[in-house]
């Protein structure tokens, strides 16, 4: 990771010697330079490890929980590497810079004497807001979705289809059993539909790589946030097309079919789901060696945390196949925050009362710009005087994601999770209960990550 200290305005007055020093240790410890073949030429390109895992932290002062469900992790011999992700809507929210996200990452690793690769994620970035990201971040999630059925250029497309005959087939891939055939029509419709998201995730990934160099970070292009999934085919357009662009990416995150709510279990089809699921690992696969692009390129599930029932399915799917992960969650762990502090009780619980009254006051100020990852049935949510007489471990339990347990209330959660500005707006009174609290609260974070997160992905 290149640093630029410039940037880091934190801490101006510290000795610029040192700070080099420290950055530059920072970046050691963060190495993960490998060779790279791409198109022919020997590239040291920034790697993304086999295993990544995309962690949240809105207020900034987890990072060392989180560290520790990695630690844990590490000590059952697993290595994932953690990537704080934020997106510029969070920051713009609570009011945040970007660089806050690097420093709470960099002190918790080296409170917590963390000798392996971490990362930074410019979370859902666009030519727009890319910028205030560039020096302090090493992974940029490129996000083109909004270009998905804008028309691209009539001979552009016909080029494609002109270039990528072999795309109809039939291409036999390991691990389906009927060989994928796309005819011409099929491929013209498709790339129709992404092409201009392909060339605008070129333009961006050329504009960080020209700022930062291009081996010096990770790129993701995510399709996500769009209605329609995209299919296991049409995802192989997609990636023949992102390599045309000559875009490096290691990552894809593809819109999935059925429902990434925000901070609950997924709403779908789980055999669909494992269909498609092979299916694109299948196509990630033949697409490294037919297209070139790196060896390391796999799928990143957005998965709005908390996809307990996808688990075992993306598990089996890794074990059978060897492939990789990036899994990204989504600053659930404010919501551990809240747990944390209702379990405190006193003060803590008294805050965490207060700002779910004041969220379901404002209740759709505080979902409209969620409306399509939540589903909040507001008949189901408490009255503000019932939860002002539930003690800590009522509250703590309506929230925590255990699905089964008689008090967990769904739609509770989804509301609380869409409200962190509120606790944002309460300013050093929530702040400085984290830092009081910060043990109980501390707890609840890694062990959501472990227990809930870890553990059946990669240990039971
Ligand atoms: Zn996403």
């Amino acid at each position: 990771m290149v640093i630029d200290s410039k940037n880091s305005d934190t801490d101006r007055d510290d000795d610029v010697c040192e700070r080099l020093a420290s950055d530059f240790q920072t970046a050691m410890l963060r190495t993960g330079f490998f060779v790279f073949l791409f198109r022919g030429n020997l590239l040291l390109m920034l790697t993304l490890e086999r295993f990544s895992f995309g962690i949240g932290d809105r207020f900034a002062h987890q990072a060392a929980a989180q560290l520790r469900a990695f630690q844990m992790l590490e000590a059952r011999g697993i290595c994932v590497a953690p990537v704080w992700n934020k997106s510029n809507r969070e920051h713009t929210f609570i009011g945040s810079e970007p660089q806050s996200v690097f420093d709470a990452g960099r002190a918790a690793v080296e409170a917590l004497g963390w000798k392996r690769p971490w990362h930074v994620d410019a979370d859902h970035i666009r030519l727009e807001t890319v910028d205030r990201f560039m020096s302090c971040s090493d992974f940029f999630t490129i996000d083109v979705a909004d270009s998905i059925g804008k028309p691209a250029a009539a001979e552009d497309v016909r080029a494609f289809v002109d270039r990528h005959s072999e795309l109809q087939g039939p291409i036999e891939l390991a691990g389906l059993a009927v060989p994928l055939s796309i005819s011409r029509a099929e491929i013209e419709r498709v790339v129709s539909k992404y092409l201009l998201a392909v060339q605008d995730a070129g333009r961006i990934y050329r504009y960080i790589a020209a700022a930062k160099g291009e081996a010096n970070f990770i790129a993701e292009v995510s399709m996500d946030e769009t209605d329609a999934p995209q299919t296991p085919p049409e995802l192989l357009i997609i990636l023949a097309a992102l390599a045309d662009e000559n875009v490096r990416l290691q990552t894809i995150a593809p819109k999935f079919t059925g429902r990434f709510n925000k901070g609950v279990d997924y709403v779908g089809d789980l055999q669909q789901f494992e269909k498609e699921f092979n299916g694109d690992l299948a196509v990630i696969s033949f697409a490294v060696r037919q297209f070139g692009l790196p060896a390391n390129l796999k799928l990143s599930v957005h998965s709005g945390s908390d996809k307990f029932s996808l688990y075992p399915i993306i598990r089996r799917a890794l074990e059978r196949t060897g492939a990789g992960l990036h899994l990204k969650t989504a600053g659930t762990t404010w919501l551990e925050e809240i747990i944390g502090l209702a379990e405190a009780g006193g003060d803590g619980l008294a805050l965490a009362k207060e700002i779910y009254a004041y969220a379901l006051e404002h209740v759709d100020e505080l979902c409209q710009p969620y409306a399509s990852v939540i589903d909040i049935d507001r008949r189901l949510l408490p009255a503000a005087a019932t939860v002002n007489s539930w003690s800590g471990t009522q509250l703590a339990n309506a929230i925590r994601h255990i699905p089964n347990h008689a008090e967990f209330n769904a739609h509770m959660r989804q509301l609380l999770h869409v409200s962190f500005k509120v606790a944002a707006k309460a300013g050093t009174r929530y702040t400085d209960l984290l830092k009081r609290n910060a043990e109980i609260v501390g707890k609840q974070v890694t062990e959501n990550i472990y227990d809930r997160h870890m553990k059946p992905l990669f240990l039971d």
